[in-house]
């Protein structure tokens, strides 16, 4: 058995050696038994470090160790931990195993430039991270022989904390490396695997790391050698931090680092899956292989085809990476070898003009190159189908290939530990592998009582969460009075509260609610029925119109009008987000439609509960079933003006009307039975339908499946 040594860290008592290995695996993250083994180890430390059990360790007195090493109830968790996580990792009796008896040894590549997994790895920005940590999460829990790859930055993504006048401030930190729940990747040889990426006429170094979730092992790629020049050092060391040129560079190290990567590791995976087109060149890496073994372009361009999976995420322009073509060319140049005769055709894989004349565009190479296409959700799939027209001829086979796999959420990460207890009690157990969705109808069953007392909790534990954050930032951070009470430390927690939380852009109109400030302010603060509103999220850092409309909001919640009903917590990430999807009353969303591809925040409130209040965009076009929350639709205008304006409307009166009533429409015991029933809906209808495990196994039937088809023996 392979030990893991943490730096700095204290020896563990023989009878719990494993503890460190179990920190090291994020699979702890979702497993109830092993998340109890860090709470019942030290409460206070696991709240302090944000839950991070390798920080933790690191802080314990050998003491409290040697103590949990004789406590019966600890060791009773350990040991149930480790029972599951063993089998897991093999994945014995797994859907996978089931599915596909006969692939021993083979394995499927998951390349991304982001992944949220904990907050404590700070490798991604939004949405797209989060539904890439989610499918390895879920592939692992089916048993897929998952390999991610991916970028390790040691500055992450940044920080957010807003000034006095609303603007938005990003601060970048250094990561501790030995709170880092990260290990150096060996080779089969015994080896840190380091590999090379050829850049212009430079060679890099990239450094290899290893995550593990269970049965799914991430690598991820990090250029801050000492032997790189200082520049080359940089590359990794940010999440969508630099310049076209940092761009392109950190695409050829993702794309042909990774391959690479995956080689030294001596993996040979039968899938290769491209999540959005910034891991596009593993393409030119792949082909390169194919013709040094003597395979002609055609044969090679035939095979990444029949291999390669592609997703891609948003109908929005600024989502897909376009290069001139010298660019892309200057830093291609150490990277042809045998492939340098067909550079021409290569290039033409990636040509794609845009109305600003043709360039190199990383959507249109993995939309040439890869077999099997898809959108996250139905209404992007026509969008998607539409927007890259001119890639296909008209009426073409590919054309009509794209997929629609909408997302879905990982159910472990999401579903607040209050929530499954009460799952547990009233659908039984299997609830939590998933394998019957009629069990979702269980959820009828819960008594009004414990539904409401669960959904109160997860309310009150919010503003626990708000108040303790509003009390740190004014005791430590050097913010003002009037900045902690806009973090929300007036919210009542009695009070309907509606969550608002994703990337401040401005297709996402996060200032619509506000519209007619009056209208507002008359639904906002009503004595007798208050409602309030929770905003988060980061604006992109060279998105200027998204950081002034998270200016404006913040101004809101500044204005003493609002009555302190409006509020914004600051630097949104994984921690942040469980709260708000878990502990608000409703949850808003009012894209410009069709814009927002899917959506993902909403599945994640819907399944604790909190019934989603949005515009049929993305996943809510299918998910909207008329009792299980509330469709926004101010109609068709021919202007953006007229289309928000009538949305505006429609918003304030579903607000009025249907949404503020329900909540407050109290029978004699205080219970808000319309509510409720709302409540339960919400949970029935989403719970079995928008999750990870869906995604993933239609990934592995209508992508993955004609692959592995070429592949069996
Ligand atoms: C779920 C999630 C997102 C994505 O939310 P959308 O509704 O898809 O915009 C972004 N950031 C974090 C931290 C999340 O948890």
């Amino acid at each position: 058995m392979t030990t893991i040594r943490l730096d700095g860290l204290a020896p563990l008592p023989p009878r719990i050696t494993r503890l460190g290995e179990l920190a090291l695996d994020l699979w702890w993250t979702w497993n109830p038994n092993a998340r109890n083994v860090f709470r019942r180890l030290d409460y206070t430390l696991w709240r302090t470090t944000d839950h991070n059990p390798v920080r933790m360790l690191r802080l314990l007195p050998a003491t409290r160790l040697t103590d949990a090493a004789r406590d019966p109830v600890f060791l009773d968790l350990y040991d149930r931990a480790l029972t599951e996580l063993d089998p897991t990792r093999r994945a014995s009796g797994s859907w996978w195993s089931e599915r596909m008896p006969a692939l021993p040894g083979r394995s499927v590549a998951y390349f991304s430039a982001e992944f949220a997994l904990h907050q404590s790895l700070p490798i991604y920005a939004g949405g797209l991270g989060v539904l890439a940590g989610d499918i390895c999460k879920e592939g692992g829990d089916l048993g897929l022989p998952l390999l991610g790859v991916g970028f390790m930055y040691p500055q992450g993504y940044f920080h957010q904390r807003v000034a006095a006048d609303g603007r938005q401030q990003e601060t970048y930190e250094r990561l501790t490396w030995a709170d880092v729940p990260v290990t150096p990747a060996i080779t089969p040889g015994g080896r840190p695997c380091v590999v090379t990426v050829p850049l212009g006429r430079r060679t890099v170094k990239v450094s290899v790391w290893r995550v593990r979730l269970g049965r799914t092992k991430l690598y991820l790629l990090d250029t801050g050698l000492d032997e790189n020049a200082p520049w080359d050092r940089e590359l990794s060391a940010r999440l969508y931090g630099g310049d076209t040129e940092t761009r392109v560079q950190q695409e050829i190290i993702l794309g042909v680092g990774g391959v690479r990567a995956l080689r030294a590791m001596g993996s040979d995976p039968m899938v290769w899956h491209l999540n959005e087109g910034h891991a596009a060149f593993v393409v030119l890496q792949r082909m390169r292989e194919m013709i040094d073994r003597g395979d002609s372009f055609e044969a090679a361009l035939a095979e990444v085809r029949r291999t390669t999976v592609f997703t891609t995420h948003t109908p929005v322009p600024a989502g897909h990476d376009t290069f001139p073509f010298q660019l892309v060319e200057s830093h291609l140049a150490g990277c042809w070898g045998t492939l340098a005769p067909h550079r021409d055709a290569f290039l033409e894989l990636g040509q794609y003009d845009n109305g600003a004349g043709p360039q190199f565009n990383m959507t249109a190479l993995a939309l040439r190159t890869a077999g099997q296409v898809n959108a996250v959700s139905e209404l992007h799939a026509d969008v998607t189908r539409k927007m890259w027209a001119p890639i296909w001829p008209e009426g073409s086979e590919a054309e009509r290939q794209v997929r629609a796999i909408t997302n879905g959420v990982h159910v472990g990460t999401w579903v607040a530990h209050r929530l499954a207890l009460l799952f547990d009690r009233y659908l039984g157990p299997r609830w939590r592998d998933q394998r019957d969705d009629a069990i979702w109808d269980r959820v009828l069953d819960i008594p009004d009582a414990d539904l409401w007392q669960v959904r109160q909790e997860l309310r009150r534990y919010l503003f626990d969460f708000i108040r303790e954050r509003g009390r740190q930032r004014w005791t430590t951070g050097g913010v003002d009075a009037a900045r902690v009470l806009a973090a929300g430390t007036l919210l009542d927690p009695n009070a309907l509260t509606i969550g608002f939380a994703r990337r401040f852009t401005g297709y996402k109109r996060p200032e619509l609610i506000f519209s007619d400030p009056e209208r507002l302010s008359r639904i906002l603060d009503t004595a007798k029925r208050p409602v309030q509103l929770v905003f988060a999220g980061k604006a992109h850092p060279a998105d200027d119109p998204g950081k002034h409309h998270l200016q404006r909001v913040y101004q809101r919640a500044l204005d003493s009008g609002f009555g302190g009903r409006v509020a914004f917590v600051d630097d949104y990430d994984l921690h942040v987000a469980h709260f708000l999807v878990q502990g608000c009353d409703v949850w808003l969303n009012n894209p410009r439609k069709p814009l927002e591809a899917s959506g993902t925040s909403g599945m994640k409130a819907a399944l604790n509960g909190v019934p989603h209040l949005s515009i049929g965009d993305g996943w809510w076009a299918e998910g909207y079933a008329g009792d299980n929350g509330w469709l926004i639709d101010g109609g068709t205008h021919p202007d953006d003006a007229a289309t928000d304006a009538a949305d505006a409307e429609a918003l304030y009166t579903l607000l009025e009307r249907d949404v503020v009533p329900a909540f407050y429409d109290r029978d004699n015991d205080d219970l808000p039975k319309r509510w409720l029933t709302l409540v339960r809906q919400a949970i029935r209808t989403v719970a079995p339908r928008f999750t990870a495990r869906r995604m993933v196994k239609e990934y592995v039937e209508q992508m993955y499946a004609p692959a592995i088809r070429g592949t069996e023996p």
